[in-house]
């Protein structure tokens, strides 16, 4: 199969020193990008900034705001028969970029967010036959939500992530999901590396690939 991922946090900038971003590592989207080539697969890895060394045999697209992350999953997607979208693409983002450092007591006037493009919905109507898989960091009521977030974004699978935990979520390198698709909840995972994660999410994917080439 040919896996589209993306990882890591996007970047929006305030002015030349000053961004908004979040806490994502890229952890986990690169442990995905690897299970993908050990188990066989072409992978291309779009990634935002993390400090994560580049997977081997995998093609890196570096980005850094969600309109370039954007760019590259529209650029890749006719090639891709499936995208991961585990990148943690920031929500807002300052309506106008200053090329000069904002004083302390103009952040309050000047700085006006508006939203960041919704990556997967601009991909929808590109989906053909190709399998789409997202993820949710939740803190509460992770389940109703990705399950929210699945159905209005068209997906086959999301990735409820519990983010309360010390030991899932954020910078660290261990994870607790639950696997979810439109007909209900297929797995709810233990705490496991997130190399495990990555390999369980992977093997699902084959998995229904080759449910669905039988039925084909
Ligand atoms: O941020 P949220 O929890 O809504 O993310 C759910 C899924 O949507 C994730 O897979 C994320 O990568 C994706 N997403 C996106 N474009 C955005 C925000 C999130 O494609 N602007």
């Amino acid at each position: 199969m040919r896996i589209l991922v993306t990882a890591g946090p996007t970047r929006e900038p305030i002015d030349p020193a000053r961004f908004i971003s979040n806490r994502s590592t890229g952890r986990m989207g690169y442990a995905i990008a690897r299970a993908g080539v050990r188990r066989g697969h072409d992978v291309v890895l779009v990634s935002g900034p993390v400090c994560l060394r580049p997977p081997p045999d995998v093609r890196l697209v570096r980005v850094v705001t969600a309109a370039e992350m954007q760019k590259a999953v529209r650029e890749n997607i006719a090639w891709c028969d499936v995208l991961i979208m585990a990148a943690a693409v920031a929500d807002w983002r300052p309506a106008h970029m200053s090329c000069r450092k904002l004083m302390k007591n103009e952040m309050s006037e000047k700085l006006l967010l508006e939203r960041t493009p919704d990556i997967l919905g601009s991909v929808r109507d590109l989906k053909g036959n190709r399998l789409y898989v997202g993820f949710a960091a939740e803190t509460e009521n992770m389940i109703s939500e990705a399950r929210r977030k699945l159905l209005e974004k068209g997906l086959d699978l999301i990735v409820a992530n519990d983010v309360t935990r010390p030991d899932s979520g954020f910078e660290v390198d261990t994870n607790k999901v639950t696997l979810l698709t439109p007909e209900g909840v297929v797995e709810e995972l233990q705490v496991m590396s997130k190399d495990k994660v990555a390999e369980k999410i992977v093997e699902w994917i084959e998995w229904y690939e080759g449910t669905r080439t039988l039925e084909e």
